[in-house]
């Protein structure tokens, strides 16, 4: 890093290295505030954030809508568990099974958990309903997926990182090529419960499938009597231009799960939504959550439902991602022996790069006086996802300083 050593910022950054696990190898800038699109660490300057925590901040840092659902829910009831019920869940609840098409919602914490949840549903409704015998079930994934962290989830990685050291794994999942329809026919068994999928595989480096896809393994598992579950964790209300990135190819999978951006990048909310029959399968002490369906997290929910309707991610998503790659592609051309491909969907974009992407990274976040913040995805990859409530100015001004980096970093 290039920052002097006396820096406030080095003092925190030697606290988080004496205090907390160092299971992240992070950009090493120290944020103290953020609002909208931009961030200040702890030395005054300023970064545009090109991450957005994932996608969780996709309506930009401190959303005032997002905020004030969150500090007016503060002062009434934050959180009961589900032994009681609460004014805020259902209503949350019936805006974003509307919103989405949705029959029922399993309100859950984190990503990790609704894929968990869904998981856990799609084996019970193959005991249960498809008379799969049992423990025989299978669930079938993809190669370079992501979906979390736990120890099953962690077992179906094929990233020896993520998987490395933490086995046995869990029993009953089958990992075939992304992107490919055929291999899941053929992957098919009797046993076969679900085929869990990204739309698009972000931490994967923003993989986009062939045209078509989605459409083929929604034909497939219902040929099959296969639950179709996507993780539209990352790709979810409007990150990739559509409220669910599977409505490009007019798909609505028989699960959907979504995380990060419903909490409004204010409070940590997620969910499973199904139809009423799959979710049937969920009986009282099945499953739960103590802070699953918190009112706090309601009331973001139900915040991020109607901020969904009232303005227009969709347009703004697909037309700033296409000025966003079109410029990078312009860039490419300057450096073709650098940048290998440009790809991505709405505002979800990566660059490809032939050489390691670190030293770019972190050119980036150096540049004065305003730097940019994005990271870097596996090694040679770096991804791009503004907040959606950027404006096409300021992505003009990312992509002179992206210019700029890719003439000085050799
Ligand atoms: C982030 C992510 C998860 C896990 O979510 P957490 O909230 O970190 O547990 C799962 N699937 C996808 C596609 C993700 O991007």
């Amino acid at each position: 890093m290039s920052k002097d050593n006396s820096s406030r910022s080095k003092f925190y950054l030697d606290l988080d290295n004496k205090w907390t696990a160092h299971n992240y190898k992070p950009i090493l800038v120290v944020i103290k505030k953020a609002k909208g699109i931009w961030v200040w660490d702890v030395d005054g300057k300023k970064y545009m954030d090109c991450l957005s925590a994932y996608s969780s901040q996709n309506f930009g840092h401190g959303n005032p809508k997002l905020v004030n659902a969150l500090k007016k829910q503060l002062d009434k009831v934050i959180l009961t568990s589900r032994a009681f019920c609460n004014d805020a869940m259902g209503t949350a609840a019936k805006k974003l099974c509307e919103l989405t098409g949705y029959e029922t919602l399993l309100p859950m914490n984190t990503g990790t958990e609704a894929v968990e949840s869904a998981l856990k549903i799609a084996r019970k409704w193959g005991y249960e309903k498809k008379g799969v015998g049992k423990d025989k079930a299978e669930i079938i994934v993809c190669e370079n997926n992501f979906h979390g962290r736990t120890i099953t989830i962690v077992g179906f990685s094929t990233d020896p990182d993520t998987y490395t050291g933490f086995g046995p794994k869990t029993p009953g999942f089958k990992v075939i090529p992304y992107g490919d329809a055929e291999a899941l026919e053929k992957a098919i068994t009797k046993n076969t419960v679900a085929f869990m999928f990204e739309p698009i595989q972000g931490e994967a480096g923003v993989l986009i499938p062939p045209e078509g896809y989605i459409k083929k393994v929604q034909n497939i598992c219902k040929e099959s009597n296969v639950i179709l579950i996507a993780d539209e964790i990352q790709t979810g209300f409007y990150r990739t231009g559509e409220l669910l990135a599977c409505q490009y190819e007019s798909v609505k999978p028989d699960m959907t799960l979504v995380a990060k951006a419903v909490g409004g990048g204010v409070f940590p909310v997620s969910g499973v939504l199904s139809s009423r029959e799959i979710m049937a399968v969920l009986t009282p002490g099945s499953h739960g959550s103590t802070w699953g369906g918190n009112s706090a997290g309601m009331a973001v929910l139900e915040a991020v439902c109607d901020l969904l309707v009232e303005e227009d991610f969709s347009q703004k998503s697909k037309d700033l991602g296409k000025y966003f790659m079109d410029g990078l592609k312009e860039i490419q051309k300057k450096y073709p022996e650098k940048i290998k491909e440009v790809r991505g969907r709405g505002l979800l974009v990566a660059l490809e790069l032939s050489e390691k992407a670190r030293p770019y990274t972190e050119a980036l976040m150096n540049n004065s006086p305003i730097g940019v913040l994005a990271k870097e995805t596996h090694e040679f990859s770096i991804r791009f996802a503004p907040p959606l409530v950027i404006t096409k100015k300021e992505i003009q001004w990312a992509l002179s300083i992206i210019d700029k980096v890719f003439a000085e970093v050799n």
